[in-house]
Protein backbone atom coordinates (compact mmCIF):
# COMPACT_ATOMS: atom_id res chain seq x y z
CA UNK A 1 0.00 0.00 0.00
CA UNK A 2 2.54 2.62 1.10
CA UNK A 3 4.41 1.61 -1.70
CA UNK A 4 1.51 2.14 -4.20
CA UNK A 5 1.16 5.66 -2.95
CA UNK A 6 4.82 6.08 -3.30
CA UNK A 7 5.11 5.43 -7.25
CA UNK A 8 1.33 7.82 -7.43
CA UNK A 9 3.61 10.77 -6.05
CA UNK A 10 6.49 9.57 -8.14
CA UNK A 11 4.75 10.09 -11.30
CA UNK A 12 2.92 12.35 -10.43
CA UNK A 13 6.14 14.39 -9.63
CA UNK A 14 7.86 12.99 -12.83
CA UNK A 15 5.18 14.09 -15.06
CA UNK A 16 5.29 17.48 -14.30
CA UNK A 17 8.58 17.79 -16.14
CA UNK A 18 8.32 15.52 -18.34
CA UNK A 19 10.94 13.04 -17.40
CA UNK A 20 10.60 9.30 -17.55
CA UNK A 21 12.22 7.80 -14.70
CA UNK A 22 15.92 6.75 -15.31
CA UNK A 23 17.07 4.72 -12.64
CA UNK A 24 21.12 3.56 -12.23
CA UNK A 25 21.04 -0.25 -11.82
CA UNK A 26 21.46 -1.90 -8.39
CA UNK A 27 22.96 -4.68 -9.93
CA UNK A 28 26.86 -3.51 -9.88
CA UNK A 29 26.60 -2.97 -6.06
CA UNK A 30 27.61 -6.05 -4.68
CA UNK A 31 27.13 -5.38 -0.51
CA UNK A 32 28.21 -8.03 1.89
CA UNK A 33 25.16 -8.76 4.44
CA UNK A 34 28.06 -7.81 7.20
CA UNK A 35 31.57 -6.49 7.31
CA UNK A 36 34.08 -7.01 9.77
CA UNK A 37 37.19 -4.44 10.62
CA UNK A 38 39.86 -3.99 8.17
CA UNK A 39 43.41 -4.85 10.15
CA UNK A 40 46.22 -5.62 9.06
CA UNK A 41 45.13 -6.68 5.88
CA UNK A 42 42.19 -8.99 6.77
CA UNK A 43 38.84 -8.49 7.68
CA UNK A 44 38.93 -9.60 11.59
CA UNK A 45 35.99 -10.02 13.74
CA UNK A 46 35.47 -7.24 16.17
CA UNK A 47 36.78 -7.89 19.68
CA UNK A 48 33.60 -5.94 20.65
CA UNK A 49 31.28 -8.62 19.24
CA UNK A 50 29.03 -5.67 18.19
CA UNK A 51 27.84 -5.01 14.82
CA UNK A 52 25.29 -1.74 13.91
CA UNK A 53 23.04 -1.32 11.15
CA UNK A 54 23.76 0.88 8.06
CA UNK A 55 20.68 1.50 6.24
CA UNK A 56 19.97 3.15 2.29
CA UNK A 57 18.03 6.56 3.84
CA UNK A 58 16.16 6.91 0.78
CA UNK A 59 14.59 4.17 1.19
CA UNK A 60 14.89 3.47 5.56
CA UNK A 61 16.01 -0.29 4.27
CA UNK A 62 18.89 -2.02 5.90
CA UNK A 63 22.24 -2.42 3.57
CA UNK A 64 24.57 -4.18 5.91
CA UNK A 65 25.60 -4.48 9.17
CA UNK A 66 28.98 -3.25 10.00
CA UNK A 67 31.26 -3.53 13.33
CA UNK A 68 31.24 -1.49 16.10
CA UNK A 69 34.80 -1.15 17.22
CA UNK A 70 35.90 -0.41 21.00
CA UNK A 71 38.75 0.78 22.25
CA UNK A 72 40.25 -2.90 22.17
CA UNK A 73 39.73 -2.74 18.18
CA UNK A 74 41.31 0.29 18.07
CA UNK A 75 44.31 -0.80 20.07
CA UNK A 76 45.09 -3.62 17.56
CA UNK A 77 44.71 -2.09 14.73
CA UNK A 78 46.90 0.89 15.97
CA UNK A 79 49.40 -1.92 17.07
CA UNK A 80 49.07 -3.19 12.98
CA UNK A 81 49.52 0.49 11.59
CA UNK A 82 52.61 0.85 13.41
CA UNK A 83 54.00 -1.98 12.93
CA UNK A 84 53.45 -1.42 9.14
CA UNK A 85 54.91 1.82 9.46
CA UNK A 86 57.99 0.73 11.60
CA UNK A 87 58.70 -2.66 9.10
CA UNK A 88 57.75 -0.96 5.95
CA UNK A 89 56.28 1.56 5.42
CA UNK A 90 58.88 4.08 6.33
CA UNK A 91 61.70 2.25 4.93
CA UNK A 92 60.19 1.58 1.78
CA UNK A 93 61.58 3.86 -1.16
CA UNK A 94 59.37 6.51 -1.83
CA UNK A 95 58.77 5.69 -5.53
CA UNK A 96 57.44 2.18 -4.80
CA UNK A 97 55.08 4.10 -2.40
CA UNK A 98 53.57 6.17 -4.88
CA UNK A 99 53.26 2.82 -7.31
CA UNK A 100 50.77 1.26 -4.47
CA UNK A 101 49.20 4.46 -4.38
CA UNK A 102 48.87 4.93 -8.43
CA UNK A 103 47.33 0.87 -8.07
CA UNK A 104 44.32 1.90 -5.67
CA UNK A 105 43.93 5.02 -7.51
CA UNK A 106 43.51 2.99 -10.88
CA UNK A 107 41.19 0.09 -9.31
CA UNK A 108 39.25 2.83 -8.16
CA UNK A 109 38.84 4.34 -11.80
CA UNK A 110 38.16 0.72 -12.89
CA UNK A 111 35.52 0.24 -10.15
CA UNK A 112 33.72 3.62 -10.49
CA UNK A 113 30.57 2.56 -10.96
CA UNK A 114 29.90 0.54 -8.07
CA UNK A 115 31.36 2.88 -5.80
CA UNK A 116 28.92 4.91 -6.88
CA UNK A 117 25.95 2.95 -6.49
CA UNK A 118 26.76 1.88 -3.03
CA UNK A 119 27.65 5.40 -2.14
CA UNK A 120 24.63 6.31 -2.78
CA UNK A 121 22.48 4.04 -1.76
CA UNK A 122 24.26 4.10 1.42
CA UNK A 123 24.58 8.25 1.70
CA UNK A 124 21.38 9.36 -0.57
CA UNK A 125 23.19 11.56 -2.33
CA UNK A 126 21.98 12.17 -6.37
CA UNK A 127 24.11 8.72 -8.37
CA UNK A 128 24.71 12.05 -10.92
CA UNK A 129 26.83 13.08 -7.93
CA UNK A 130 28.09 10.26 -6.80
CA UNK A 131 29.34 9.21 -10.03
CA UNK A 132 30.40 12.43 -11.27
CA UNK A 133 31.77 14.14 -8.63
CA UNK A 134 32.84 11.80 -5.93
CA UNK A 135 34.21 8.63 -7.52
CA UNK A 136 36.24 10.54 -9.88
CA UNK A 137 37.36 13.44 -7.24
CA UNK A 138 38.64 10.34 -4.91
CA UNK A 139 40.50 8.66 -7.72
CA UNK A 140 42.05 12.38 -8.92
CA UNK A 141 43.20 12.70 -5.05
CA UNK A 142 45.38 9.08 -5.03
CA UNK A 143 46.66 9.89 -8.32
CA UNK A 144 47.64 13.62 -7.13
CA UNK A 145 49.35 12.26 -4.43
CA UNK A 146 50.56 9.23 -6.12
CA UNK A 147 52.52 11.76 -8.07
CA UNK A 148 54.28 13.80 -4.76
CA UNK A 149 54.95 10.51 -2.95
CA UNK A 150 59.02 10.56 -4.61
CA UNK A 151 58.83 14.34 -5.43
CA UNK A 152 58.58 15.31 -1.56
CA UNK A 153 62.36 17.18 -1.70
CA UNK A 154 60.66 19.69 -4.76
CA UNK A 155 57.92 20.25 -2.39
CA UNK A 156 60.17 21.40 0.39
CA UNK A 157 63.59 22.54 -0.92
CA UNK A 158 66.57 22.12 1.08
CA UNK A 159 64.54 20.36 3.81
CA UNK A 160 63.94 16.95 4.35
CA UNK A 161 60.38 15.78 4.99
CA UNK A 162 59.63 13.23 7.52
CA UNK A 163 56.65 11.08 7.79
CA UNK A 164 54.94 11.67 11.51
CA UNK A 165 54.12 7.56 11.99
CA UNK A 166 50.66 6.66 12.53
CA UNK A 167 47.36 9.04 11.58
CA UNK A 168 44.24 8.60 12.92
CA UNK A 169 41.61 9.72 10.43
CA UNK A 170 37.79 9.72 11.61
CA UNK A 171 35.53 11.58 8.81
CA UNK A 172 32.07 12.52 8.04
CA UNK A 173 29.08 11.17 6.09
CA UNK A 174 28.67 13.66 3.74
CA UNK A 175 31.04 12.55 1.04
CA UNK A 176 32.70 9.21 2.56
CA UNK A 177 34.91 7.97 -0.28
CA UNK A 178 35.91 11.33 -1.03
CA UNK A 179 36.97 12.47 2.34
CA UNK A 180 38.74 8.90 3.08
CA UNK A 181 40.94 9.38 -0.41
CA UNK A 182 41.55 13.60 0.96
CA UNK A 183 42.61 11.84 3.84
CA UNK A 184 44.51 8.58 2.93
CA UNK A 185 46.07 9.77 -0.17
CA UNK A 186 48.44 12.32 1.37
CA UNK A 187 48.87 10.45 4.06
CA UNK A 188 50.34 7.59 2.27
CA UNK A 189 52.53 9.96 -0.06
CA UNK A 190 54.55 11.36 2.86
CA UNK A 191 54.92 7.96 4.43
CA UNK A 192 52.75 7.11 7.29
CA UNK A 193 50.03 5.02 8.26
CA UNK A 194 46.77 5.16 8.94
CA UNK A 195 43.74 3.99 10.86
CA UNK A 196 40.56 5.31 9.35
CA UNK A 197 37.23 5.47 10.54
CA UNK A 198 34.10 6.36 8.63
CA UNK A 199 31.08 8.28 10.00
CA UNK A 200 28.54 5.47 11.27
CA UNK A 201 25.86 6.20 8.68
CA UNK A 202 27.79 5.83 5.33
CA UNK A 203 30.71 3.43 6.39
CA UNK A 204 29.81 0.92 3.19
CA UNK A 205 32.48 2.54 0.37
CA UNK A 206 35.27 2.97 2.86
CA UNK A 207 35.06 -0.63 3.48
CA UNK A 208 34.52 -1.60 -0.06
CA UNK A 209 38.02 0.90 -0.55
CA UNK A 210 39.49 -1.73 1.97
CA UNK A 211 39.06 -4.04 -0.49
CA UNK A 212 40.85 -2.26 -2.95
CA UNK A 213 43.33 -1.74 -1.13
CA UNK A 214 44.06 -5.61 -0.71
CA UNK A 215 43.27 -5.55 -4.66
CA UNK A 216 46.47 -2.97 -4.86
CA UNK A 217 48.48 -5.72 -2.54
CA UNK A 218 49.42 -2.61 -0.03
CA UNK A 219 51.58 -3.98 2.53
CA UNK A 220 49.34 -5.26 5.65
CA UNK A 221 48.83 -2.46 8.49
CA UNK A 222 49.63 0.53 5.87
CA UNK A 223 45.71 1.45 6.42
CA UNK A 224 43.56 0.30 8.23
CA UNK A 225 39.79 0.74 8.37
CA UNK A 226 37.70 -0.08 11.12
CA UNK A 227 33.62 1.48 11.60
CA UNK A 228 32.23 2.56 14.83
CA UNK A 229 30.58 5.72 16.06
CA UNK A 230 31.96 8.86 18.48
CA UNK A 231 32.99 6.65 20.94
CA UNK A 232 35.44 4.82 18.51
CA UNK A 233 36.22 8.27 17.32
CA UNK A 234 36.68 9.15 20.73
CA UNK A 235 39.07 5.90 21.21
CA UNK A 236 41.50 7.17 18.28
CA UNK A 237 41.77 10.13 19.61
CA UNK A 238 42.85 9.05 22.93
CA UNK A 239 45.10 6.96 21.67
CA UNK A 240 48.66 7.13 22.78
CA UNK A 241 50.10 5.68 20.18
CA UNK A 242 48.43 8.15 17.34
CA UNK A 243 50.85 10.63 16.18
CA UNK A 244 48.17 12.78 13.96
CA UNK A 245 44.53 13.52 14.29
CA UNK A 246 43.06 14.36 10.93
CA UNK A 247 39.53 14.96 11.59
CA UNK A 248 36.48 16.11 9.56
CA UNK A 249 33.10 16.87 11.09
CA UNK A 250 31.25 19.16 13.33
CA UNK A 251 32.54 22.27 14.98
CA UNK A 252 31.44 20.75 18.48
CA UNK A 253 33.24 17.22 17.77
CA UNK A 254 36.25 19.78 16.50
CA UNK A 255 36.26 21.48 20.05
CA UNK A 256 36.42 18.04 21.72
CA UNK A 257 39.21 16.64 19.90
CA UNK A 258 41.31 19.79 20.52
CA UNK A 259 40.57 19.55 24.28
CA UNK A 260 41.58 15.38 24.71
CA UNK A 261 44.65 16.14 21.97
CA UNK A 262 46.14 19.47 24.48
CA UNK A 263 49.07 18.71 26.01
CA UNK A 264 49.92 15.09 23.91
CA UNK A 265 52.25 16.31 21.17
CA UNK A 266 49.69 15.17 18.12
CA UNK A 267 49.21 16.67 15.24
CA UNK A 268 46.04 17.84 14.31
CA UNK A 269 44.02 19.25 11.23
CA UNK A 270 40.84 20.18 11.69
CA UNK A 271 38.14 20.64 9.39
CA UNK A 272 34.87 21.71 10.50
CA UNK A 273 31.61 23.64 9.75
CA UNK A 274 31.04 26.30 7.69
CA UNK A 275 28.17 28.96 6.89
CA UNK A 276 29.38 30.39 3.32
CA UNK A 277 28.22 34.03 2.24
CA UNK A 278 27.71 33.85 -1.95
CA UNK A 279 27.31 37.23 -3.02
CA UNK A 280 25.70 38.48 -5.86
CA UNK A 281 26.31 41.61 -7.00
CA UNK A 282 24.08 43.61 -9.47
CA UNK A 283 26.57 43.39 -12.35
CA UNK A 284 26.58 39.95 -12.04
CA UNK A 285 25.33 37.64 -14.87
CA UNK A 286 22.35 36.94 -13.18
CA UNK A 287 21.20 33.52 -14.63
CA UNK A 288 24.55 32.42 -14.17
CA UNK A 289 24.93 33.84 -10.15
CA UNK A 290 21.36 31.72 -9.92
CA UNK A 291 22.88 28.87 -11.24
CA UNK A 292 25.81 28.88 -8.70
CA UNK A 293 23.65 29.67 -5.75
CA UNK A 294 21.66 26.72 -6.93
CA UNK A 295 24.53 24.44 -6.91
CA UNK A 296 26.00 26.37 -4.12
CA UNK A 297 23.26 25.17 -1.33
CA UNK A 298 21.67 22.26 -2.88
CA UNK A 299 24.44 20.25 -4.12
CA UNK A 300 24.60 17.10 -2.18
CA UNK A 301 21.37 18.23 -0.49
CA UNK A 302 22.70 20.59 1.27
CA UNK A 303 25.13 18.67 3.31
CA UNK A 304 28.30 20.05 2.21
CA UNK A 305 30.67 22.11 5.37
CA UNK A 306 31.16 24.81 2.51
CA UNK A 307 27.79 25.28 1.27
CA UNK A 308 26.56 28.29 0.35
CA UNK A 309 24.07 28.90 2.81
CA UNK A 310 23.78 32.45 3.19
CA UNK A 311 22.75 34.54 0.19
CA UNK A 312 23.51 38.22 -0.33
CA UNK A 313 22.28 40.07 -3.30
CA UNK A 314 22.57 43.43 -3.74
CA UNK A 315 19.07 45.04 -3.20
CA UNK A 316 18.29 46.89 -6.92
CA UNK A 317 18.88 42.96 -8.31
CA UNK A 318 17.30 41.35 -5.35
CA UNK A 319 13.72 40.96 -7.15
CA UNK A 320 15.01 39.75 -9.82
CA UNK A 321 17.22 37.13 -8.38
CA UNK A 322 14.80 35.95 -5.82
CA UNK A 323 12.38 35.30 -8.57
CA UNK A 324 14.61 33.23 -10.51
CA UNK A 325 15.81 31.49 -7.41
CA UNK A 326 11.65 30.67 -7.03
CA UNK A 327 11.07 29.76 -10.73
CA UNK A 328 14.18 27.14 -10.55
CA UNK A 329 13.14 25.82 -7.59
CA UNK A 330 9.92 24.79 -9.26
CA UNK A 331 12.04 22.80 -11.69
CA UNK A 332 14.36 20.87 -9.09
CA UNK A 333 13.68 17.03 -9.35
CA UNK A 334 13.47 15.64 -5.88
CA UNK A 335 13.40 12.22 -5.16
CA UNK A 336 14.71 8.89 -5.86
CA UNK A 337 18.99 8.82 -5.62
CA UNK A 338 19.38 6.45 -8.16
CA UNK A 339 17.41 8.02 -10.71
CA UNK A 340 19.83 9.98 -12.78
CA UNK A 341 17.15 12.55 -13.04
CA UNK A 342 17.26 13.38 -9.69
CA UNK A 343 18.76 16.95 -8.09
CA UNK A 344 18.22 16.60 -4.87
CA UNK A 345 18.22 12.92 -3.17
CA UNK A 346 17.57 11.91 0.75
CA UNK A 347 18.64 13.40 3.68
CA UNK A 348 21.56 11.14 5.10
CA UNK A 349 19.65 10.28 8.44
CA UNK A 350 16.77 10.46 10.12
CA UNK A 351 18.64 12.80 13.06
CA UNK A 352 19.67 15.08 10.44
CA UNK A 353 16.55 15.24 8.61
CA UNK A 354 14.74 16.16 12.50
CA UNK A 355 17.82 18.85 12.88
CA UNK A 356 16.87 20.73 9.39
CA UNK A 357 13.16 20.31 10.36
CA UNK A 358 13.67 22.10 13.55
CA UNK A 359 15.71 24.88 11.91
CA UNK A 360 12.45 25.63 9.39
CA UNK A 361 10.19 26.09 12.32
CA UNK A 362 12.92 28.42 13.96
CA UNK A 363 13.42 30.37 11.01
CA UNK A 364 9.17 30.93 10.86
CA UNK A 365 9.23 31.57 14.95
CA UNK A 366 11.73 34.06 13.93
CA UNK A 367 10.02 35.49 11.21
CA UNK A 368 11.67 34.75 8.01
CA UNK A 369 9.76 34.30 5.19
CA UNK A 370 9.72 30.28 3.67
CA UNK A 371 9.40 29.30 0.84
CA UNK A 372 8.95 25.92 -1.12
CA UNK A 373 8.33 24.91 -4.52
CA UNK A 374 5.56 23.03 -5.05
CA UNK A 375 6.80 19.61 -6.08
CA UNK A 376 6.27 16.66 -3.70
CA UNK A 377 8.40 14.53 -2.09
CA UNK A 378 8.43 11.33 -1.44
CA UNK A 379 6.72 9.68 1.38
CA UNK A 380 9.02 7.23 2.73
CA UNK A 381 12.90 7.67 3.32
CA UNK A 382 14.23 10.73 4.77
CA UNK A 383 12.97 13.75 1.95
CA UNK A 384 13.41 17.49 3.11
CA UNK A 385 12.08 20.21 0.11
CA UNK A 386 14.57 22.71 -1.04
CA UNK A 387 13.62 25.80 0.68
CA UNK A 388 14.47 29.38 0.94
CA UNK A 389 14.13 31.97 3.67
CA UNK A 390 13.44 35.86 2.83
CA UNK A 391 13.43 38.90 4.92
CA UNK A 392 16.52 37.30 6.94
CA UNK A 393 18.18 39.04 10.19
CA UNK A 394 21.60 38.97 10.07
CA UNK A 395 20.58 37.98 14.31
CA UNK A 396 18.52 35.24 13.10
CA UNK A 397 19.77 31.87 14.24
CA UNK A 398 18.91 30.14 10.50
CA UNK A 399 21.44 32.85 9.20
CA UNK A 400 24.02 32.36 11.79
CA UNK A 401 23.82 28.18 12.29
CA UNK A 402 25.20 25.46 9.89
CA UNK A 403 21.67 24.03 9.15
CA UNK A 404 23.84 21.14 6.81
CA UNK A 405 20.53 20.84 4.54
CA UNK A 406 19.12 21.84 1.66
CA UNK A 407 17.94 25.44 3.24
CA UNK A 408 18.97 29.17 2.16
CA UNK A 409 18.74 32.42 3.79
CA UNK A 410 18.33 35.55 1.77
CA UNK A 411 19.33 38.81 2.61
CA UNK A 412 20.21 41.88 0.44
CA UNK A 413 22.80 44.81 0.83
CA UNK A 414 23.67 48.35 -0.80
CA UNK A 415 27.48 48.85 -0.62
CA UNK A 416 30.77 46.55 -0.46
CA UNK A 417 31.31 47.22 2.97
CA UNK A 418 28.24 46.02 4.36
CA UNK A 419 28.21 43.14 2.44
CA UNK A 420 31.81 42.37 3.50
CA UNK A 421 31.13 43.32 6.92
CA UNK A 422 27.74 41.25 6.86
CA UNK A 423 29.29 37.87 5.32
CA UNK A 424 32.57 38.26 7.35
CA UNK A 425 29.64 38.05 10.96
CA UNK A 426 30.12 34.59 11.20
CA UNK A 427 31.50 32.52 13.68
CA UNK A 428 32.56 30.34 10.81
CA UNK A 429 35.27 31.53 7.54
CA UNK A 430 35.86 28.19 5.47
CA UNK A 431 34.01 29.29 2.11
CA UNK A 432 32.41 32.02 0.11
CA UNK A 433 31.27 33.04 -3.11
CA UNK A 434 31.29 36.88 -4.87
CA UNK A 435 29.44 37.20 -8.23
CA UNK A 436 30.27 40.08 -10.45
CA UNK A 437 31.80 41.78 -13.62
CA UNK A 438 34.21 43.33 -12.20
CA UNK A 439 37.80 42.02 -11.73
CA UNK A 440 38.39 45.04 -9.14
CA UNK A 441 35.68 44.21 -7.04
CA UNK A 442 36.18 40.48 -6.63
CA UNK A 443 40.24 41.31 -5.52
CA UNK A 444 38.77 43.91 -3.27
CA UNK A 445 36.48 40.85 -1.66
CA UNK A 446 38.71 38.05 -1.90
CA UNK A 447 41.45 40.56 0.40
CA UNK A 448 38.67 41.38 2.98
CA UNK A 449 36.50 38.13 3.23
CA UNK A 450 37.68 35.40 6.32
CA UNK A 451 37.33 32.19 4.54
CA UNK A 452 39.66 29.75 3.62
CA UNK A 453 38.27 28.87 0.23
CA UNK A 454 37.05 31.96 -1.79
CA UNK A 455 35.06 31.22 -5.30
CA UNK A 456 34.70 33.98 -8.14
CA UNK A 457 32.01 33.75 -10.50
CA UNK A 458 31.62 29.90 -10.06
CA UNK A 459 30.77 27.42 -7.05
CA UNK A 460 32.07 23.95 -5.78
CA UNK A 461 35.08 23.82 -7.62
CA UNK A 462 37.32 21.25 -6.00
CA UNK A 463 40.75 19.91 -7.86
CA UNK A 464 43.18 17.79 -6.01
CA UNK A 465 45.53 20.46 -6.68
CA UNK A 466 44.16 23.18 -4.88
CA UNK A 467 44.10 23.78 -0.88
CA UNK A 468 40.73 23.47 0.80
CA UNK A 469 40.50 24.64 5.07
CA UNK A 470 39.09 27.18 7.11
CA UNK A 471 39.76 29.92 9.14
CA UNK A 472 37.77 30.99 13.00
CA UNK A 473 35.08 27.70 13.99
CA UNK A 474 35.88 26.24 10.79
CA UNK A 475 38.90 24.76 11.90
CA UNK A 476 42.82 24.58 10.37
CA UNK A 477 44.93 22.83 8.57
CA UNK A 478 44.83 22.23 4.82
CA UNK A 479 43.79 19.88 2.75
CA UNK A 480 44.89 19.12 -0.97
CA UNK A 481 47.58 20.57 -3.18
CA UNK A 482 51.32 21.22 -1.69
CA UNK A 483 49.48 22.32 1.18
CA UNK A 484 48.11 19.22 2.33
CA UNK A 485 51.04 17.58 2.48
CA UNK A 486 52.27 19.64 5.58
CA UNK A 487 50.44 18.43 7.85
CA UNK A 488 51.70 14.63 7.48
CA UNK A 489 55.37 15.39 7.86
CA UNK A 490 57.88 16.87 10.03
CA UNK A 491 60.88 19.18 8.56
CA UNK A 492 64.27 18.78 9.32
P1 LIG B 1 28.27 15.35 11.80
O1 LIG B 1 27.57 16.53 12.35
O2 LIG B 1 28.81 15.54 10.43
O3 LIG B 1 27.63 14.04 12.07
P2 LIG B 1 30.26 14.64 13.72
O4 LIG B 1 31.34 15.55 14.09
O5 LIG B 1 29.28 14.22 14.74
O6 LIG B 1 29.63 15.37 12.51
O7 LIG B 1 30.84 13.32 13.03
C1 LIG B 1 31.99 13.31 12.24
C2 LIG B 1 32.81 12.10 12.60
O8 LIG B 1 33.28 12.24 13.93
C3 LIG B 1 32.05 10.78 12.56
O9 LIG B 1 32.92 9.78 12.02
C4 LIG B 1 31.75 10.52 14.03
O10 LIG B 1 31.58 9.15 14.32
C5 LIG B 1 32.99 11.07 14.69
N1 LIG B 1 32.82 11.46 16.10
C6 LIG B 1 31.68 11.81 16.75
N2 LIG B 1 31.94 12.12 18.05
C7 LIG B 1 33.28 11.98 18.23
C8 LIG B 1 34.19 12.14 19.34
N3 LIG B 1 33.76 12.55 20.52
N4 LIG B 1 35.50 11.91 19.14
C9 LIG B 1 35.96 11.55 17.92
N5 LIG B 1 35.17 11.33 16.85
C10 LIG B 1 33.85 11.55 16.98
Amino acid sequence: MAKAKNNTLKLKFDSARNYAPAPESKSVAKINPRYDLFINGKFEKPLSKKYFATINPATEEKLSEVADANAADVDKAVKAARNAYDKTWKKMPAKERAKYIFRIARIMQERAREFAVIETLDGGKPIRESRDFDVPTAANHFFYYAGWADKLEYAFPNRKAQPLGVAGQIIPWNFPLLMAAWKIAPALATGNTVVLKPAETTPLTALKLAEIIQEADLPPGVVNIITGAGATGAAMVNHPDINKIAFTGSTNVGKIIQKAIAGTGKRATLELGGKAANIIFDDAPLDQAVEGVINGIFFNQGHVCCAGSRLYVQESVAKEVIRKIKDRLETLIVGDPLDKNTDIGAINSKEQLNIINRYLKIGVAEGAEMYQGSGSIPSKGFFCKPTIFTNVAQSNRIAQEEIFGPVLTIQTFRTDDEVIEKANNTPYGLSAGVWTDKGSKIFNLTTKLRAGVIWANTYNQFDPTSPFGGYKESGYGREGGLHGLYPYVRLV
